[in-house]
């Protein structure tokens, strides 16, 4: 007997080598990418296309806050985009309107501009400051080092991170670095040109590095004394991420001092959740300096379009539905306690676990055995690992995972996650 299975295809067809193929042939390659091609996902699970279930602690670096394919979010593109998807901004309109009057309500007195990303959000904070301190020629924006403001020109020479300028200097002047979390150091850092000192609640391409509460409250005070703007960067640790609106509300939450409550910045910009997967970005300004940026002074042809605002109230109106602030805040502490549980069993790999609410990250040992045949960055290896075991997280910097899910992620899945974190672990650890 013989040939009873017809014989292969002459060309066996890898469906992941053809995307590839096309990648490499089209598209610029400027991403270092993983060898996964995804093709569907449901809430916090994403299936590549052989098929493979992952459940994905990634949310598209904290995009996803409803996960993937959530039902409310294509109903809400489906209902707006019958009626209207795009005017620009020489008209008014219903959704963006609303929208900025949540958000308002949301941070605080002030109003709201839109655009598209997050790296637009950051561009309107440093036009707002240049336009606070033009009259006086003051212009120098103070941000902290590991920060991340995005790969615009400006927001590369914001970026107090060599890897994101190198090759591309000279930087648009204006901006200087200071260490995070160190008062004497951005007091020291202040020249006559300053104008504004912008920094991120929690950092999150520099590692998962939250601010501390007398850092955030003496900066306003320095701000205050000197006439600078504070400026907040909450496109990552924001939108209920962290338990609470923005990270500096999570952040002050028990501080005893009297100014903690009434805290707020000058500015702040907001993306990545917002729009829940839909492209949107915005920056919220204070209210004395909210009209500053008058009519023919800044602008985007798409911020704040109808379908993207009505996707934007809809994440909004869910997160609230469904009490995912909380949702955030309890899942995230059960997760952070898992894996520092699995950081005390495993201190040859696990550094240290940090995070607040929904932004977890892991540190890596700087040397790790099993890693040390491959030059790949240790963060870039580990993430591998878990893509074997079934599980998507996000790199930041060469040693530190970040865990960036969905705001409705379960306690199940948080434990599936654990589980599988675990399985990992223990095949490094020596
Ligand atoms: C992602 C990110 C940006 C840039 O957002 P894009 O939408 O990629 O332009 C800016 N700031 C922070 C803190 C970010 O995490």
């Amino acid at each position: 007997m013989r040939d009873i299975l017809s014989p292969p295809p002459a060309v066996v067809r890898n469906e992941m080598q053809s995307i590839q193929e096309r990648f490499r042939k089209n598209v610029i390659p400027s991403y270092g990418r993983f060898d996964l091609a995804l093709e569907r996902g449901a809430g916090s699970r994403v299936w590549d296309v052989n098929g493979k279930c992952y459940l994905d602690l990634g949310g598209g670096i904290a995009v996803c806050a409803l996960g993937h394919a959530s039902p409310d979010i294509t109903a809400a593109l489906i209902e707006q985009s019958g009626k209207l998807s795009h005017i620009s901004n020489l008209y008014y309109q219903q959704p963006q309107g609303l929208l900025a009057e949540q958000l308002v309500g949301l941070i605080g007195p002030g109003k709201v501009f839109f655009c598209n990303s997050g790296g637009e959000a950051d561009e309107g904070l440093f036009k707002l400051a240049r336009k606070f301190g033009h009259d006086e020629g003051r212009y120098e924006i103070l941000t902290a080092e590991n920060s991340f403001h995005g790969r615009t020109l400006a927001g590369i020479s914001a970026t107090a991170q060599a890897k994101v300028k190198k090759g591309f200097e000279p930087m648009v002047p204006g901006f200087r670095h200071m260490p995070f979390n160190n008062l004497a150091a951005a007091r020291a850092a202040l020249s006559p040109a300053t104008v504004a000192i912008l920094i991120e609640g929690v950092q999150g391409e520099g590692g998962v590095t939250p601010a501390t509460p007398e850092y955030l409250l003496g900066l306003r005070q320095l701000c205050d004394e000197k006439n600078l703007l504070l400026l907040m960067d909450g496109v990552q640790c924001g939108h209920f991420r962290t338990g609470r609106f923005q990270s500096f509300q999570r952040i002050l939450e028990d501080s005893p001092a009297a100014e903690a409550a009434a805290f707020l910045p000058d500015g702040l910009a907001m993306a990545k959740s917002l729009g829940g997967g839909f492209p949107i970005g915005a920056f919220w300004a204070r209210a004395p300096y909210a009209d500053l940026l008058g009519a023919g002074t800044h602008g985007s042809t798409f911020g704040g379009g109808p379908l993207a605002c009505a996707v934007a109230l809809k994440v909004l109106q869910v997160i609230q539905r469904d009490h995912l602030a909380a949702n955030a805040r309890e899942v995230g502490s059960f997760l952070l306690a898992e894996l520092s549980r699995l950081a005390a069993r495993h201190p040859s790999v696990l550094r240290q676990v940090r995070g607040l609410g929904l932004m977890i990250g892991l540190e890596l040992e700087e040397k790790i055995p099993a890693f040390a045949a491959s030059d790949k960055a240790a963060a870039i290896q580990f993430v591998n690992a878990l893509h074997q075991a079934g599980l998507l997280a996000v790199p930041a910097g060469s040693r530190v995972i970040r865990l960036l899910p969905p705001l409705n992620l379960s306690r199940a899945e948080a434990e599936e996650a654990a589980g599988l974190i675990e399985s990992v672990l223990a095949q490094l650890s020596p």
